[in-house]
């Protein structure tokens, strides 16, 4: 096993424990579902600068042309628009399979497009993983975990999920769409990865997709009052995209399925996240109490020794840093302009 182990490592372009991701080898043929959205978008710029061939499978519901315009034509680039929620026939290597909205906002909009998304779209991604011989890398959320009675949380905790709540379609979905790969890699011998992905921030995220970062960012910049929901002393931990993406291709690469908690620990109450905007952007700007979401979970922090020791990942990127990168992408798009500047 560990010879046939070695040998495919080989084949791939490397050998050994580590991964080294920038090394020059033969381009594989790669699917991103979801490849338009948020992180898909990042993660395709990586795996092209690579010399890979991709594949982008997106419905352009969260996602936007915008995103990987850049790589039109470019003839290692693919886009097609489809639906993963009905069958699809292709030839590839790899699957990283994003496709489904991430905000509470978005997946909450049509409940149960969003569990046929999570549920029939992974089966759909699996089927053609199993008929093709091509790896799967699912990615999962830390909403799995629910609103957690353990802290933080750690890949073994099963979670603490409302069956019949607002978010189930998507922590539910998530949590069949992980059992689903599960029983394809049991079942079916499909090789599978599942990454569980923390509060994630960055360029190019929806600026009205609703969820916290990108709220306080838009209403910063805009002059309007923060919004906290609650008494915003719930807590997240937030990590930068860029992290995230090295996550998922070392995760991808390497030889364990997981999952494994891809998050940055660094936790932050609501209040606290408002303040570090106020330094980033605006030292005036003002915050505003509205009510809390039904189910919130009160926190959230990843404990991710697994992905340290396995993967040989942590995240490099604290939210001081990252954030102002995110703000001179929001600010351009929000005011048209191609400067730094203020307005
Ligand atoms: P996003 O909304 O920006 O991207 C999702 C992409 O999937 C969009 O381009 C959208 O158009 C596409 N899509 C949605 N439904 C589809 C369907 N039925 N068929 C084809 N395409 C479809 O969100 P993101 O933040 O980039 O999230 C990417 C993945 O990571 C999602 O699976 C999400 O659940 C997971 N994740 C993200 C975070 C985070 O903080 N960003 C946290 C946990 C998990
Ligand atoms: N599927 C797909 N592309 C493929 C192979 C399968 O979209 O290349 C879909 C297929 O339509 C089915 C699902 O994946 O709905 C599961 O396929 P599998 O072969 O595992 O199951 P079966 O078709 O036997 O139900
Ligand atoms: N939140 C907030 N103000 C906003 C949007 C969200 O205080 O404008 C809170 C929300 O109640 C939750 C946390 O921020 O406690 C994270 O919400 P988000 O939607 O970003 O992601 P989640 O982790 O809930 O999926």
């Amino acid at each position: 096993h560990h010879h046939r182990a070695a040998f495919e490592a080989a084949a791939r372009g490397f050998v050994g424990g580590k991964v080294p991701l920038g090394i020059k080898r033969k381009g594989l043929r790669i699917v991103v579902t979801g490849g338009a959205g948020f992180v898909g978008s990042h993660l395709v710029d990586r795996l092209i600068a690579r010399g890979d061939s991709v594949i982008v499978v997106d419905n352009f519901f969260t996602g936007r042309k915008e995103n990987v315009m850049h790589h039109f034509g470019n003839p290692n680039f693919e886009l097609i628009r489809h639906d993963v929620v009905e069958p699809l026939l292709l030839e590839v290597d790899q699957i990283y399979h994003l496709a489904c909205p991430a905000s509470p906002v978005h997946y909450k909009f049509n409940p149960v497009k969003t569990i046929k998304t999570n549920v029939v779209g992974t089966l759909n991604m699996l089927g053609l993983a199993k008929r093709v011989g091509a790896r799967f890398l699912l990615t999962s959320t830390s909403e799995v975990y629910g609103d957690p009675l353990q802290h933080p949380q750690v890949e073994t905790y099963w979670g603490n999920v409302n069956p019949i709540g607002v978010r189930s379609c998507y922590d539910e979905g998530k949590r069949t769409a992980e059992t689903l790969t599960m029983d394809y890699h049991r079942g079916a011998q499909v090789e599978v990865r599942i990454a569980r992905i923390f509060n994630t921030y960055g360029p190019r995220m929806c600026i009205d997709d609703g969820r916290v970062v990108s709220n306080f960012v838009a209403q910063a910049l805009r002059k309007e009052p923060m919004t906290v929901y609650g008494d915003g002393k719930q807590t997240r931990s937030f990590q930068y995209v860029s992290d995230l993406v090295e996550g998922l291709m070392r995760l991808m690469e390497g030889e364990h399925i997981g999952p494994f908690n891809l998050g940055n620990p660094g936790e932050f109450t609501m209040l606290e996240l408002a303040k570090v905007v106020q330094e980033t952007i605006d030292p005036n700007a003002k915050i505003e109490f509205r009510p809390n979401t039904e189910d919130d979970p009160h926190k959230r922090k990843p404990d991710i020794s697994r992905a340290k020791e396995l993967l040989g990942w942590e995240p490099k990127i604290p939210l001081r840093q990252g954030l102002p990168l995110m703000v001179s992408d929001f600010h351009k798009r929000i005011f048209g302009d191609h400067s730094d500047a203020k307005p």
